[in-house]
C-alpha cells in the first residue's frame, strides 16, 4: 500500500496503525538494498504542514519536509548560516532538491551533516501522531547511531529554533575525503554572540561524525565566555575540549585523525565567525 496524504492528520492517521514514513527517500532507499519495498509506506511529502518556513512567536518554525535546496533559497537570519552551508554540502543539488530535514534527522546517522548546525541553534523537534503533538530538544531526541525517540507512531512536523541569537555569526565546516558528494568524517558548527563590548557572550560549538551522535562541547563553550573575540580566541580551544567526542576508526578515517581533524575545524571554525563579525 503506498498512501499519499496531504494533510498531517491524514498523516499521523495512516500511520496510527502501522506503516513507514517515506519523504525524499534519499536514505530510505539506498538502506533497503535488495530487500523489498515495506507493505505500507506513507509518503509524508505532500503533507501542506511539514513544507515551509515560517516565523512566529521568537522562534522559526521549519516544516520536516522541508527540503535542503528550501533551506538554502529561504531569507533566514545569520545564526542560520551554518546550517545553510550544511545544507549545500549535503550529497549534491539533486539530493538536496529531494532530501529533507526530518528525513535526516530521523535517520540518525552519526554523520547527518544538519544535525551539528541544528544543535547550535538550540532546536527542538515536534513530534505528531494521532494522539496528540509533543517536543523535545533535538540532543534528547537523538539517542545513538540510528536511533531516536521517535515512536512508530509519530512523524517529524517541524524542527523549532528560538530566534533569541539571530544576528549571531554562525559557521559550518565539513571535512571529506573530497570536497563534493562526500559522507563526512568530521564536521564543526559554532555560533558566537558578542556582549556589544568585543567579548564573547554565548558560544555554541557541535561535532559531527565523531561519536554516535552529534555533541556540543560545553565545556569550551564555557571557557570561551567572556574572552575577547580577536584572533586569539580561537587557540583557547584545546585538545582536552574534545573530550565528549568518541570517535572511532572506520574506511574513512582512523579516531586519531579525526580527533586531530576535529581540532583544526573547532579553532577554523572559531576565526571564521570572529572574521564575519568584523
Ligand atoms: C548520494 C547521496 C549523498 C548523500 N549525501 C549526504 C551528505 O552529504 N550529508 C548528509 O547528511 N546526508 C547525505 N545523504 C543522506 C540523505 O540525503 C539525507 O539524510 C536526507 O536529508 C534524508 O532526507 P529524505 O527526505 O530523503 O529522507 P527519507 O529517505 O525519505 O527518510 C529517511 C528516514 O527518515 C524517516 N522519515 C523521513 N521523514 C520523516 C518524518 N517527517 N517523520 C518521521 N520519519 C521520517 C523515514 O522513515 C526514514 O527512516 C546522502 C544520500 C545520498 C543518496
Amino acid at each position: 500500500m503506498f498512501l499519499r496524504p496531504t494533510t498531517l492528520h491524514e498523516a499521523t492517521q495512516a500511520l496510527a496503525d502501522g506503516g513507514q514514513v517515506l519523504a525524499g527517500g534519499t536514505d530510505f532507499f539506498p538502506a533497503l538494498g535488495t530487500r523489498p519495498a515495506p507493505d505500507k509506506i506513507i509518503d509524508v511529502s505532500r503533507v501542506g504542514e511539514l513544507r515551509g518556513i515560517q516565523t512566529s512567536h521568537g522562534q522559526i518554525r521549519i516544516g520536516g519536509a522541508t527540503t535542503w535546496s528550501e533551506i538554502v533559497a529561504a531569507p533566514l537570519p545569520g545564526c542560520f548560516d551554518a546550517l545553510k552551508a550544511a545544507a549545500r554540502e549535503i550529497g549534491a543539488i539533486q539530493i538536496q532538491n529531494r532530501g529533507t530535514v526530518a528525513g535526516n534527522l530521523c535517520n540518525a546517522s552519526p554523520a547527518a551533516d544538519g544535525v551539528p548546525p541544528l544543535l547550535i541553534l538550540d532546536a527542538e523537534v515536534e513530534l505528531a501522531s494521532s494522539s496528540g503533538v509533543r517536543r523535545l530538544p533535538l540532543g534528547d531526541f537523538l539517542v545513538g547511531n540510528r536511533k531516536t525517540q521517535r515512536r512508530p507512531d509519530e512523524i517529524l512536523s517541524a524542527v523549532l529554533v528560538p530566534l533569541a541569537l539571530s544576528d549571531a555569526p554562525s559557521v559550518f565546516l565539513k571535512l571529506g575525503a573530497r570536497r563534493y558528494l562526500v559522507i563526512s568524517i568530521a564536521m564543526v558548527a559554532a555560533l558566537i554572540a558578542d556582549d556589544g563590548q568585543g567579548r564573547v557572550a554565548t558560544a555554541r560549538i557541535a561535532v559531527g561524525s565523531c561519536s554516535a551522535t552529534a555533541r556540543r562541547l560545553l565545556e569550551l563553550e564555557r571557557d570561551l565566555l567572556g574572552q575577547p573575540l580577536d584572533s586569539k580566541l580561537s587557540s583557547l580551544a584545546q585538545a582536552e575540549h574534545l573530550s565528549p567526542l568518541s570517535p572511532i576508526d572506520d574506511v574513512r578515517a582512523t579516531a586519531a585523525y579525526r580527533r586531530d581533524a576535529t581540532l583544526t575545524l573547532v579553532r577554523r571554525a572559531l576565526d571564521a565567525c570572529v572574521e564575519a563579525r568584523s
